[in-house]
């Protein structure tokens, strides 16, 4: 029985110090806690990384706080179309959904489709059937609806996308991405990575974004990591971000440490923004963004607990 784990993120942006107030800085760290002691509590009683990671999501996916599930970002149309990732490192088998509007916890969704069907993505309107089929919670599209995400879309709609937030006091032109993430490694030593995104601010309709594409936003691989980005998710499609931080440390003998830093500075290279959670079998994280904030949080192999924001 080895060293069990778990980081998440609640993603990325270019938050400062001082910039979000003390009781909203409060309720992220409150959030990021809670998620983080369910997946943990789940690896201590001998669940699963894949229990772990699914857990931790949709605590996330359920708080407006976060760009994931209730407070998604709205796209173009003034809709919420959210995608969302998970992967088995044990087996390599791996969910996805793209461009949905009515499930309530897109992650729950992205495991079915890794558990009971034998293909890896769905989109649109068949993953909603799938869902509905398959027993998930369907609610009204209003469900995700939040006032500040709208107020912020309202602003920017007759732009082209647009990354930038101004809610809560923040400066204009200031980015937040918002897009949650999990990996974990069980007493077994089988890792998982889960992500859940309502995707970009004013996305084009149809836009999907890195979360659930295999191997750019999410991966994982026993062998080697399991990685789950947040950022301008097509710099992280372009570079195929999380597999090539598995590929690195398969082919090249990286570290983690090293194989995340290297792919990050790929990612600077285009032009792009963000940062990822991950973890290898033996319990080590690495958890590095280019930008000024990252939410983010883990217990260790150890059992220390962290919570963080900014850099
Ligand atoms: N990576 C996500 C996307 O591009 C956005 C985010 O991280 O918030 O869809």
């Amino acid at each position: 029985m080895g060293n069990y784990a778990i980081a998440i993120h609640g993603g990325a942006g270019s938050l400062m110090t001082g910039t979000v107030s003390p009781e909203k800085e409060k309720a992220y760290h409150e959030k990021l806690t809670e998620a983080l002691e369910l997946g943990y509590s789940i690896l201590s009683k001998d669940g699963s990384a894949v229990d772990a990671v699914e857990a931790a999501v949709r605590v996330l996916e359920d708080s407006p706080l976060f760009n994931a599930g209730k407070g998604s970002v709205f796209n173009n149309d003034g809709v919420n179309e959210m995608d969302a990732a998970i992967m088995n490192g044990k087996t390599l088998k791996a969910g996805a959904i793209a461009e949905v509007h009515t499930i309530r916890n897109p992650i729950s969704c992205a495991r079915a489709v890794m558990e009971k069907t034998k293909h890896v993505l769905l989109a649109s309107n068949g993953a909603e059937k799938f869902a509905k089929e398959s027993g998930l919670e369907i609610v009204d599209s209003s469900y995700f609806y939040d006032e500040e995400r709208h107020a912020q879309w309202v602003a920017t709609k007759n732009n082209d996308v647009d990354y930038s937030w101004s809610g809560d006091g923040m400066p204009a032109g200031t980015k937040k991405f918002g897009t949650v993430g999990a990996v974990a490694v069980d007493k077994e030593g089988n890792i998982a990575a889960a992500t859940s995104t309502g995707g970009v601010n004013n996305k084009k309709f149809g836009r999907v974004g890195d979360s659930p594409i295999i191997g750019a936003g999410t991966y994982a691989n026993n062998k080697t990591c399991a990685v789950s980005c947040t950022g301008e998710g097509e710099y992280f499609i372009r570079n195929v971000v999380a597999y090539d931080i598995s590929a690195l440390m398969e082919y090249r003998g990286m570290t983690l440490a090293q194989a995340t830093a290297e792919a990050m500075k790929k990612v600077a290279l285009l032009g792009g923004e963000g940062g990822l959670v991950s973890i290898d079998a033996q319990g080590n994280i690495s958890a590095p963004f280019n930008t000024s904030s990252m939410f983010r949080g883990w217990i260790n192999a150890a059992g220390e607990k962290f919570t963080g924001i900014f850099r």
